[in-house]
């Protein structure tokens, strides 16, 4: 049974001018698509174009060529449904953490008294009850990632985007986040359909993907021939499974 897709890009392209002025190819003819229920992971080296690969994917930036869709409509813009994590979090520093999750609501328009509640449940499921007043500067990196986490999420994107999500963090702070994410949608405490992340880690693909693709560079491509498979260990199963690979 073919899985309905959430997204679907073809052959979308991108360049940006290099400092010369001449345009530089920076994706060339990327197809892929994210179905429902799937955990992506999208490896590549340095400056392979996968932060633009995701920048198009969530309508932060257009693509020159190609074609990207949610859903079956096209993706030209930011989309409701479509949300991102980014590797610096993002946040803003003189708003709260309780207002910084809120945004994402006050841009679609939901009234104070239900992003006062929505917010706070996803603070709860965060694992930052009670932080809602703090500024951003005054929690640890985790913290702060799980606020950029809890202020995507608080929109129920179906499509998760995470850019390097966990990269800043230290290895254990990273590796708690991670498998926090996974309990997460494992039981369906988020209602997120599909989830791509991109990391330059084999390892945290391994653990969270049921698929890995590798994006080649010079220009970015992805690269079939590369697609891994994988049966995801359940979160029960992972401190076993992470004892297999170290
Ligand atoms: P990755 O996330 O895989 O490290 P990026 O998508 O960030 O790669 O960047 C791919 C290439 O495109 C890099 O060479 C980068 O310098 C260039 N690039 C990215 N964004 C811009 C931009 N806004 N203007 C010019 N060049 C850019
Ligand atoms: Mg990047």
């Amino acid at each position: 049974m073919a899985l309905d897709k959430l997204m679907e890009l073809k052959g979308v392209s991108k360049s940006f001018r290099s400092a010369d002025g001449a345009p530089r190819l920076v994706l060339d003819d990327v197809d892929f698509s994210l179905a429902e229920g799937e955990i992506v992971a999208l490896l590549g080296k340095s400056g392979s174009g996968k932060s633009t690969l995701l920048r198009i994917m969530a309508g932060l930036i257009p693509a020159d060529a190609g074609a990207v869709s949610y859903r079956g409509r096209g993706v030209h813009g930011p989309a409701s449904g479509i949300a991102m994590v980014f590797q610096s979090f993002a946040l803003f520093p003189w708003l709260t953490v309780q207002q910084n999750v809120e945004l994402g609501l006050e841009a679609q328009g939901v009234r104070p008294a239900e992003r006062e509640a929505r917010a706070d449940a996803m603070l709860h499921l965060m694992g930052l009850a009670g932080f809602g007043g703090a500024l951003p500067r005054e929690l640890s990196g985790g913290m702060r990632q799980r606020v950029g986490i809890a202020r995507a999420l608080v929109t129920n994107p179906d499509v998760l985007l995470m850019d390097e999500a966990f990269s800043a963090l230290d290895v254990l702070t990273g590796e708690t986040l991670r498998d926090d994410i996974l309990a997460l949608w494992d039981s369906s405490r988020i209602p997120t359909k599909g989830i791509l992340i991109v990391s330059h880690n084999i390892e945290e693909a391994v653990m969270m993907a049921d698929r890995i693709i590798i994006l080649s560079s010079g220009p970015g491509r992805i690269s079939t021939e590369f697609q891994v498979d994988l049966v995801r260990p359940r979160v029960a199963d992972s401190v076993e499974a992470r004892a297999l690979i170290d």
